[in-house]
C-alpha cells in the first residue's frame, strides 16, 4: 500500500480540480492512500495542516470546477535547498513516497529537481538529526509524475494541457459577444488574449471566430505588417464584412522583439482605415468558469495514468510527464518536455523564430 500525494502549482487552470479528483479516486481504487498538498509547494514546505489525507467523498463534485480547490501558489522557499529539505521531511513524516504535480513548466522543473536530490536530502536530514536512519530507510526512492495544467497550452511534447480548451471556449464566447456589437456598429475590435510565450490561444480563437488578423509571439509579422494587415481588412470590408476582429496574444512582438500592443494596432486601424476601433483585454475571465468536456476528460484520463505511472515506476527510469499525443494518453520524459518548452522562450529571445515553431511542434520519442 503506497501513499500518493497530489498538488497543484503555478498558474491555475480549469480542470486542475478534476485532475486532483482523478488522482485521489484512482489511488484509492487501486488500493493505495491519497493525500492532497494544499497551496502548491508552499504546502509541501510548511507541512502540517496543508498535507491532508483524502477520502473518496472529499473530492465529490470537483470534476467540473474551474481553478483548483486545493489552492496554488508561487513559492520562493522551494527554489532553495533549505525549502526542499523541509519539503522532504514533510513527505517522510507523512509516509508519502509518490508525488504527482499538476502545473506548468516551472512547477515541473521544481518537481524534477526535488527528485534528483533524492535521497541526498534525506541523508542530510539524518546528519542534522531531524530524522533517524530508521525513518528514512523505507523511502530510498521518490517517484514523481507530472500533469500539465495551463490555460496557454504552452508545453512541448503534448497536444493539449489541462485547461487550454476551457480557456479557448471562454475566449470564443467573449468574441461572439463582441461580434454582435461590432457588426451592429460596423466597428473594429482589437482583442487581447493571454499567452506570454505561446500563441495557441490567439491562433485557435482566431480560427474559431473567423478573425481578420492574429498576432502571436512565435511568428512575428515581417516589416511593413501594418500595410499588409490594413490591405487584408480593407479587402474583407469590400467583400461586405461589417466587423473587424484582430486578436493579439499578450506576448505578441515584432521581429525586433518590440511588443506589438493592442493600442498600437488600434491606432493603425484608426489612422489608416478610419475604422471606429475599440480595444478589449479579456484578462482573467479567460481563466474562470467550469471546465469544458475536453478538459474533464483530459484531467480524468491523465490523473488515472499519473497514478499508474507512480505505482509501476521502475527505479532508475526518468520521471514521466503525462501527455496527450494524437488523441492517446501517453508518457513523455518530463525533463525533455520541460527543456523543449524553455527552449521556445529562449529561441524567441534569440530571434530564432523557426526554431521556436519547431520546438513547439516537435515529436519526441520516449
Ligand atoms: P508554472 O508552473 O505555471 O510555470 P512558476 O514558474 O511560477 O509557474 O512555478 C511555480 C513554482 O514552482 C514556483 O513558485 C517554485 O516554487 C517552483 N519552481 C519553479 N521553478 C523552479 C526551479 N527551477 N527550482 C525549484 N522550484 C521551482
Amino acid at each position: 500500500k503506497r501513499k500518493i500525494a497530489v498538488m497543484t502549482s503555478g498558474g491555475d487552470s480549469p480542470g486542475m480540480s478534476g485532475a486532483v479528483r482523478a488522482v485521489v479516486r484512482s489511488a484509492i481504487a487501486m488500493g493505495h492512500e491519497a493525500y492532497c498538498i494544499y497551496e502548491g509547494y508552499e504546502g509541501l514546505v510548511q507541512g502540517g495542516d496543508l498535507i491532508k489525507k483524502m477520502d473518496w467523498e472529499d473530492v465529490r463534485g470537483w470534476l467540473s470546477e474551474g481553478g483548483t480547490l486545493i489552492g496554488t501558489a508561487r513559492c520562493a522557499a522551494f527554489r532553495e535547498r533549505p525549502g526542499r529539505l523541509a519539503a522532504a521531511r514533510n513527505l517522510i513524516v507523512n509516509g508519502i513516497n509518490g508525488l504527482i504535480v499538476c502545473g506548468g513548466d516551472g512547477s515541473l522543473t521544481g518537481a524534477d529537481l526535488f527528485r534528483s536530490e533524492w535521497p541526498g536530502l534525506l541523508e542530510e536530514l539524518v546528519e542534522r538529526e531531524e530524522l533517524t536512519k530508521e525513518q528514512i530507510e523505507p523511502f530510498q526512492t521518490l517517484n514523481i509524475a507530472g500533469l500539465v495544467g495551463s490555460i496557454d497550452n504552452d508545453m512541448s511534447c503534448t497536444d493539449a494541457t489541462i485547461g487550454a480548451y476551457s480557456s479557448l471556449a471562454r475566449i470564443c464566447q467573449a468574441v461572439d459577444y463582441i461580434d454582435a456589437t461590432a457588426a451592429s456598429h460596423q466597428r473594429a475590435f482589437v482583442i487581447e488574449v493571454m499567452g506570454r510565450h505561446c500563441g495557441w490561444l490567439a491562433v485557435m480563437s482566431g480560427v474559431s471566430t473567423g478573425a481578420d488578423y492574429i498576432f502571436i509571439p512565435e511568428k512575428p509579422p515581417g516589416e511593413g505588417w501594418e500595410k499588409q494587415m490594413c490591405d487584408i481588412i480593407a479587402r474583407h470590408r469590400k467583400l461586405g464584412k461589417r466587423k473587424t476582429i484582430v486578436i493579439v496574444a499578450e506576448g505578441a512582438i515584432d521581429r525586433d522583439l518590440k511588443p506589438i500592443t493592442s493600442e498600437y494596432v488600434k491606432k493603425v486601424l484608426v489612422d489608416e482605415l478610419k475604422l471606429d476601433t475599440r480595444v478589449t483585454c479579456l484578462g482573467h475571465v479567460q481563466r474562470g468558469g467550469t471546465a469544458v468536456a475536453y478538459d474533464r476528460m483530459l484531467a480524468t484520463l491523465q490523473g488515472v495514468e499519473a497514478v499508474r505511472a507512480i505505482v509501476n515506476a521502475k527505479t532508475g527510469r526518468p520521471s514521466p510527464m503525462i501527455a496527450i499525443t494524437e488523441n492517446k494518453i501517453t508518457r513523455k520524459p518530463l525533463v525533455e518536455a520541460v527543456r523543449m518548452t524553455k527552449g521556445v522562450a529562449e529561441a524567441i529571445k534569440n530571434k530564432d523564430f523557426d526554431q521556436a515553431m519547431k520546438l513547439r511542434d516537435a515529436e519526441f520519442d520516449e
